[in-house]
């Protein structure tokens, strides 16, 4: 179901509406209500142009409070965390911080979340990274290690138990 089919549809639930504005407020940002649906956020998304993201869509949705929808909505999944929508947005409205407070409803909720969000947490709590180290491919077509770039080796976490329990401490809290 895309977001434009869900526009139609539902009641509005103020409560996670002034949820995700508290939220918005407390990292600076300013409430949906400030939108004013110029869409600057989605001509510079970069999932738009691949996934169909439409941020200022994310935005109108919230201001009518339909929240759950969006929570159900697999779209709020393919944000890519570039942060443009922020920095264009005139209105300092931040629809990147209203995707991380929908993803952090939808877990919540005990929604299923896509696979390759679990595979990045099992690897940050084993590895203390999103992804082990890789080589490149450089453009004579040969592999490199890190270390053969000059590069310092990255740091890993030093008490295993104590960082797995701070990162699911982080991932387990409310919005
Ligand atoms: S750029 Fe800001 S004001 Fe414009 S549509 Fe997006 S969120 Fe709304
Ligand atoms: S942070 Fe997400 S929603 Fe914002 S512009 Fe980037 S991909 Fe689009």
């Amino acid at each position: 179901m895309t977001i434009v089919d869900l526009t139609s549809m539902g009641e509005p639930q103020t409560e996670q509406q002034r949820e995700i504005n508290a939220r918005l407020v407390s990292l600076q940002n300013e409430i949906s209500s400030y939108c004013y649906q110029c869409a600057k956020c989605t001509s510079g998304c970069e999932a738009h142009k691949l996934l169909e993201l439409e941020p200022h869509k994310i935005v109108a949705l919230l201001k009518r409070g339909l929240i759950n929808e969006l929570v159900n909505s697999d779209i709020i999944w393919t944000c890519m965390t570039c942060m443009k929508c922020r920095e264009r947005c005139p209105q300092r409205v931040a629809p990147i911080e209203i995707l991380f407070a929908l993803k952090n409803m939808a877990v919540a909720s005990g929604k299923q979340i896509p696979g390759k969000y679990t595979a990045m947490l099992q690897s940050i709590l084993s590895l203390g990274l999103i992804q082990d180290i890789q080589q490149i491919t450089t453009r004579m077509n040969t592999t490199v290690k890190r270390d053969e770039l000059g590069l310092p080796p990255l740091s890993k976490p030093t008490d295993a138990q104590k960082f797995q329990a701070a990162v699911m401490k982080i991932a387990t809290e409310k919005v």
